[in-house]
């Protein structure tokens, strides 16, 4: 139908990005496909290492499943996008798709090894997420083209992850937000992935503080410099969540807390993450 109808049409997940967009009439399309009468598209699944989520599974699947729970750091996202009724509706297809550069998925998903599965006209193919989201609003998906499924490797044992988001409310997408994604050998870390949220057109990675904390144990120390990495690679518009500045030092603070909650999650603790409301 998509490549029938063409540019005009657009297709229709859970609506809670696209409906919003189209009451503003900042889209228009002509025709929706409405990918909720197809069926197989919502399906949370483990296979030989991997989850796999059907385009269509909703942020509240996803926060209720308990293999979704196996990566704590996805649970974390489920839980913490918007309130109950957008959690219901939305889905982590259409959220990649969106590629809103507040959005809570794409952050988090930077910090896994993950597979986005599209499918169009021309076949299937797989892109990692890194290189699927290209731009605000702007993926690699081609025209006629959908997502799919969403692949996430389960990270080696020994792995921890924390998703943290800073919000005035519910509703409302975050001020900023902050992905950690560790791997503990002992004290100290083996591998590390952070990622960024809200703080700039795209998340974005924190190389410099990953190899300040790859193969260091985590000391005071340590943290201070992949806190100040952090500040530094953010890349944040002063807007009405906040100024520029009080983002940066946000994204700091965020880090410091996720990793602190990775490291216990990585040594076997149960630790409860949310977010934190203003
Ligand atoms: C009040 C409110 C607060 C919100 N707060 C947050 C928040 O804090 N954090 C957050 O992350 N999100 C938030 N959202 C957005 C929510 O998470 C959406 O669910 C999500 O961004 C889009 O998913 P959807 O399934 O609703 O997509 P839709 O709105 O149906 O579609 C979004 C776009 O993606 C395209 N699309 C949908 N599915 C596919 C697919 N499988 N393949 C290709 N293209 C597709 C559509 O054509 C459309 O262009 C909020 C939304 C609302 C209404």
């Amino acid at each position: 139908m998509l490549a029938e109808l063409g540019d005009d049409a657009k297709l229709l997940a859970g609506g809670q990005s696209l409906i919003p967009l189209m009451k503003l009439r900042f889209a228009n399309p002509s025709h929706l496909v409405d990918l909720n009468f197809v069926s197989g598209t919502s399906y949370i699944n483990e296979d030989n290492g991997t989850l796999r989520f059907g385009a269509l599974t909703r942020h509240a699947e996803i926060e209720s499943s308990a293999v979704a729970g196996k990566i704590p750091i996805l649970h974390d996202c489920a839980a913490g996008i918007a309130d109950v009724q957008v959690r219901n509706r939305g889905t982590i297809g259409g959220s990649l798709a969106e590629a809103d550069p507040s959005g809570d998925w794409a952050t988090v998903l930077f910090t896994l090894a993950v597979d986005v599965r599209c499918i169009g006209t021309n076949g299937k193919r797989t892109v990692s997420v890194s290189d699927f989201i290209k731009d605000a609003y702007t993926t690699d998906l081609a025209q006629g083209e959908l997502v799919s499924e969403v692949a996430v490797k389960i990270p080696p044992k020994g792995s921890g992850g924390a998703y943290l988001a800073f919000k005035r409310s519910a509703p409302v997408y975050p001020t900023a937000s902050a992905a950690v994604q560790l791997t503990m050998s002992g004290d100290v870390c083996q591998d590390a992935a952070i990622a960024l949220g809200c703080v700039g057109l795209i998340p974005i990675r924190v190389k410099d503080a990953e190899s300040v904390m790859r193969g260091q144990p985590l000391s005071e120390k340590t943290i201070a410099s992949a806190m100040e990495a952090a500040r530094n690679a953010a890349d944040p518009q002063s807007d009405m969540r906040g100024s520029a500045e009080y983002k940066r030092t946000l994204v700091g603070a965020l880090v410091k807390r996720a990793i602190d909650i990775a490291v216990r999650r990585a040594r076997g603790e149960q630790v409860e993450a949310t977010h934190i409301y203003a």
